[in-house]
């Protein structure tokens, strides 16, 4: 029989993440409201829009394999080489090279339990272990437990989001010092700072270079283009030689390139953006306060609003989605009990909290 590696054998047949499309079609529904990954409601800047536009008919072409427009504007921004940035289709493609150079078969990451799944899944499909420690009662990364395993165990990568989803909360630039200074040398620290734009830049370490420090990015967040698949990362130039030898050098779509590259040049429209999803978490902020539910302090493009249990949670958003409405909530304790709503529109954003009043808790 032909055999998978005895990793990907052990995976049991599943679906990680059901996507709208396929809610759609077991729903019956035509249209949805797209409230559940967190995608941009405010769409990629005209400008980059424009610049795709224009270079359509030049898809025949594959995209530049050193993305090396790209990386020198990044580059030039970061005050670091080119050197230590490596493009990929997405923060997801750059964390699979991350786990595929660094966690060999039986090799350790260390985690936060419930966290984005992703990096979850490469570990598992290279044979990794994961190590994980869960949520602080207040949502917030464990960042003193991550430390202390860290030392114990001496992972191949310690990963976290920061600003974190699906809690949306954020480890203070102190505490990400802190972590950084215990990451034993042998141990690659991944931070995943998909939702940077939406958090004060006072909040971040600075980009510094470490032969530890492994950063990404994504032009899916605030950028508004997830579709197009681009994101990049912050290393020691040593990490992005290393990701060279294996990333796919044509993985990057030629357009994504560059409508990142105009992205980059609209700085106001994504300051529109981040001041839009700003007023976006005060709406979802009121809505929780007047429904007598508590919420997290959201850092990112979604809120997370506390329903008490996973049942309940669960019976909310059930009953969200007959109505057209599409979100998701974290499957961990402690914060299950909890349903995740990306910022919408504010017509979305009305139409979400009339959906979410009308709903007859169990
Ligand atoms: C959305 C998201 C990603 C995915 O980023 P892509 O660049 O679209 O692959 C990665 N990490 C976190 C925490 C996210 O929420």
């Amino acid at each position: 029989m032909v055999r998978a590696t005895p990793a990907i054998e052990a995976i049991p047949p599943m679906t990680p993440f059901i996507g709208p499309e396929q809610l759609m079609r077991e729903g019956g529904h035509s249209s949805i409201l797209r409230l559940g990954a967190n995608e941009s409601a405010f769409g990629p800047s005209p400008k980059a829009v424009r610049a795709m536009g224009a270079e359509l008919p030049r898809l025949s072409w594959y995209g530049d394999p050193e993305s090396y427009d790209l990386r020198e504007t990044l580059a030039s921004r970061l005050k670091c080489t080119i050197d230590n940035i490596s493009v990929g289709s997405g923060i997801d493609d750059l964390m699979g090279l991350a786990v595929r150079a660094f966690i060999g078969p039986g090799g350790i990451a260390l985690t936060t339990r419930g966290t984005y799944p992703t990096f979850a899944f490469h570990v598992t499909g290279y044979g990794g272990a994961l190590s994980t420690i869960g949520y602080r009662e207040d949502g917030h990364i464990d960042v003193d437990g991550l430390i202390s395993k860290a030392k114990k165990h001496k992972p191949a990568i310690i990963y976290i989001a920061n600003p974190d989803n699906p809690s949306g909360t954020i480890a203070s630039r102190d505490q990400i010092e802190r972590l950084l200074d215990a990451t034993p040398k042998e141990t690659l620290l991944l931070l995943d700072e998909a939702y940077a734009e939406f958090a004060p830049a006072a909040s971040f370490m600075p980009d510094v270079i470490d032969e530890r420090l492994l950063r990404v990015r994504t032009f899916s967040k605030a950028y508004g283009m997830a579709g197009a698949r681009i994101g990049y990362s912050v290393s020691s130039a040593r990490v992005a030689a290393t990701f060279n030898k294996i990333r796919l050098h044509y993985g990057v779509n030629r357009n994504a390139q560059i409508g990142a590259l105009a992205a980059l040049a609209d700085a106001d429209f994504v300051a529109e953006v981040v001041s839009e999803v700003d007023h976006g978490r005060r709406d979802y902020y009121a809505l929780a306060t007047a429904l007598g539910r508590k919420y997290l302090e959201s850092f990112t493009n979604f809120v997370c609003i506390d329903y008490g249990s996973a049942e309940v949670a669960n019976a909310v958003v059930k009953a969200l989605l007959e109505r057209g409405v599409f979100i998701r909530k974290p499957f961990a304790p402690p914060l299950d009990g909890h349903i995740r709503v990306s910022v919408g529109m504010a017509a979305e954003r009305a139409a979400f909290a009339e959906a979410l009043r009308s709903v007859k808790l169990p």
